[in-house]
């Protein structure tokens, strides 16, 4: 999949074009993660398939889904090196009460069986307290970078961060810059899909 090499939004050029691009959002707001691969763009069939996994628990669209970016990822880290650890992002708040199935978690168990790299469980949710529905941006923002705890030293660690889709990146900003300011030395986003354009 052509997309920008930093958060891995398909951008409108060919395969053969200068493999170094970078989109206008990472240009103007660097995000903090070095690396984003996306096995796939957040469109039918696939994100249909991507909703059966995460809500209604089809494994073998979960087991396929894994796969494929495996698949992806040997391409990509062809010339580069691999992270450490590979790490969840933990379910988000909103849904752990009524969905307790960590999609992000079952894909990183996959990924660490099919490339032979640890798993790392290094961080987890706090318990929510405010319902995110009634914030304003920057206090949504305040509120997901407290709701995340770090748990076991990352220090020194290249990470690779798991999660199903990525829309606008917002979750993996926070994350990562939380890794990182815990002394991990890279992060690396690693997601099924990417939505075709930010906040989409
Ligand atoms: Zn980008």
């Amino acid at each position: 999949m052509t997309g920008c090499q930093q958060c891995a939004l398909p951008l409108p050029v060919s395969p053969e074009a200068d493999s170094a691009l970078i989109c206008g959002e990472c240009l103007h707001n660097p995000p903090p993660f070095t690396h984003t691969s996306a096995a796939f763009r957040y469109l039918p069939p696939i994100s249909d398939q991507i909703t059966r996994f995460k809500h209604q628990r089809d494994l073998v669209a979960g087991r396929f889904l894994s796969t494929q970016l495996a698949q992806q990822l040997r391409l990509d880290y062809e010339y580069q090196a691999w992270p450490d650890a590979i790490t969840a992002v933990p379910l988000h708040w909103q849904r752990q009460l009524w969905r307790g199935f960590n999609q992000a978690a079952y894909i990183s168990r996959q990924l660490s069986l099919e490339l032979k790299i640890p798993l790392l469980h290094c961080c987890r949710r706090k318990k929510a307290t405010v319902k995110q529905q009634q914030l304003s941006r920057k206090q949504r923002l305040k509120n997901l970078r407290q709701s995340f705890e770090i748990m076991t030293n990352a220090k020194d660690l290249h990470l690779a961060l798991i999660d199903d889709v990525m829309t606008t990146g917002t979750t993996a900003r926070e994350l990562s810059s939380i890794l990182l300011k815990a002394g991990a030395k890279r992060v690396d986003v690693w997601v099924l899909a990417r939505t075709p354009t930010p906040g989409t």
